[in-house]
């Protein structure tokens, strides 16, 4: 077994909390990196070295690529460990990672970009026989006679997407043939402007879908598996809200292809580290709409249902070692839940950044508590509203909701306003307790939904 010897860890709060506490279990020293609003963080006092990176906007400190390679070389970290969101999706990030002579802890440059640009996705995908939307080959053409002929194939209603969109943004849902120009070029010029690519494609618009996802974890060397699915698809804005491995009520037959078609894409892509397929799931039949290629915040509830730790494999593959794990040892035993808890209002849903007077976690049979939260920690108000993770597993989905339930009720977060009436809530609604909802469901409860 070869060992990474010290892993810089680019990025702050739960996560970074999470990664210290698989590298110390695998004795790999390590490296957090702060901005100068984040010198409270709690991973800062458990990891072997530390250094500020930068002020508090991320433009000038986690998202800064030459802050975080200098931190690297004067600590002589051998590997480096992007997280979520932040630089963890960025080729350009980690090409110069490894251009430095540093591990970067996920798949190639080449990799990113192939899965970041939504219409090669696209592409890889097909080839690999992973089922799609259906929709434009490729680009949509600007050819207004081109591309009214493949939306009509395609059936109204259609979406437009950006090819360089992502956190959803760069959609547009055109209902009837007599917008779709407009529409188009719309998009094009909104996707220009926001991500720099005006490349847009055009897909069926899915009525009702769920949110299913696929993880993944492939050691670049020829060796692939998957662990199973998860249900994300209580959302509001399209960010997610409460995750649940595994997702319930699929058709079996759909699921075992899917999955073993995932397999075989990172395969075929040569796919390194831990990933993500998200599909769209309606009517017994999943489509593909895009890959992360990074570890993700709902990682723990498949953790919880496999017994595999992702974050120590990512370390391991980036080592060089092969998978450890083969696929008929993975099992899925029981049922995982995890509630994101957010600092923001429960009524408007902004973010509510602030002093937490007192911070008291739950605890018992099957709960994990993924936080970096304490009593007397400041959050700040410069990034995500995330700030901790509550993660039950049960034999059965309903005593993991049961767990849960008594969890949400233990909890106490003085001093800020949360989302946790919100969970509370959620574990006690009739519609998700029995399982499959789709991806309009809290939106509609919450009084939101436009359609
Ligand atoms: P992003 O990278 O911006 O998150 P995605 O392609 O993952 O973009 O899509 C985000 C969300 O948009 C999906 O979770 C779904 O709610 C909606 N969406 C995307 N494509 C379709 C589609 N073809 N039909 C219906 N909804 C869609």
């Amino acid at each position: 077994m070869q060992k990474l010897e010290k892993v810089l860890i680019a990025n702050r709060g739960e996560i970074a909390l999470r990664i210290l506490r698989a590298c110390k279990e695998m004795g790999i020293k390590t490296v957090a990196v702060y901005s100068t609003a984040d010198r409270d963080l709690m991973h800062l006092g458990l990891a072997d070295e530390t250094v500020c990176i930068g002020p508090a906007p991320g433009a000038q400190s986690y998202l800064s690529i030459p802050a975080i390679i200098s931190a690297a070389e004067v600590t002589g970290a051998t590997a480096i460990h992007p997280g979520y969101g932040f630089l963890a999706e960025n080729a350009d990030f980690a090409e110069q990672v490894e251009k430095s002579g540093f591990a970067f802890i996920g798949p190639t440059a080449d990799v990113i970009r192939l899965m970041g640009d939504k219409v090669s996705a696209k592409d890889a995908m097909i080839k690999s026989g992973v089922p799609v939307v259906p929709g434009s080959a490729g680009p949509l053409p600007e050819d207004e006679d081109e591309a009214l002929r493949i939306a009509r194939e395609v059936g109204y209603p259609v979406i437009i997407k950006a090819a360089g969109g992502g956190g959803g943004r760069g959609m547009r849902v055109v209902h009837k043939e007599e917008d779709l120009i407009k529409s188009a070029k719309l998009t094009r010029t909104e996707a220009g402007a926001a991500f720099g690519n005006p490349m847009v494609y055009l897909e069926k618009f899915l009525g009702n879908p769920r949110h299913v996802e696929v993880q993944v974890l492939s050691d670049g060397q020829g060796n692939a598996i998957h662990l199973y699915d998860r249900d994300c698809s209580l959302q509001r804005r399209h960010q997610k809200v409460l995750e649940e491995a595994p997702a319930p009520l699929l058709d079996e037959k759909a699921r075992a292809e899917v999955l073993q078609r995932c397999v075989d894409a990172c395969v075929e892509i040569g796919y390194r580290g831990a990933g993500t397929f998200e599909f769209l799931y309606e009517d017994g039949r999943f489509y593909f709409i895009e890959m992360n290629t990074r570890v993700q915040v709902e990682h723990p509830v498949t953790e919880m249902v496999t017994g595999v730790d992702i974050v120590k494999e990512m370390l391991s593959i980036a080592a060089g070692n092969k998978l450890s794990i083969k696929q008929e040892d993975v099992k899925i035993l029981g049922h995982s839940l995890e509630c994101r808890i957010n600092a923001e209002d429960p009524d408007n849903f902004m973010p509510c950044p602030g002093k937490v007077k007192h911070f008291h976690a739950p605890g018992g049979n099957g709960i994990r508590v993924d936080s970096h939260l304490y009593s007397g920690y400041s959050v700040p108000p410069n990034y995500d509203s995330l700030i901790g993770k509550l993660i039950s597993y049960g034999r059965t989905r309903d005593e993991a909701m049961a767990r849960m339930r008594n969890a949400l009720e233990e909890i106490v977060v003085d001093g800020i306003k949360t989302n946790i009436p919100l969970h509370r809530d959620l574990t006690r609604d009739k519609g998700f307790l029995k399982g499959g909802v789709n991806i309009h469901y809290l939106e509609k409860k919450l009084g939101m939904d436009k359609h």
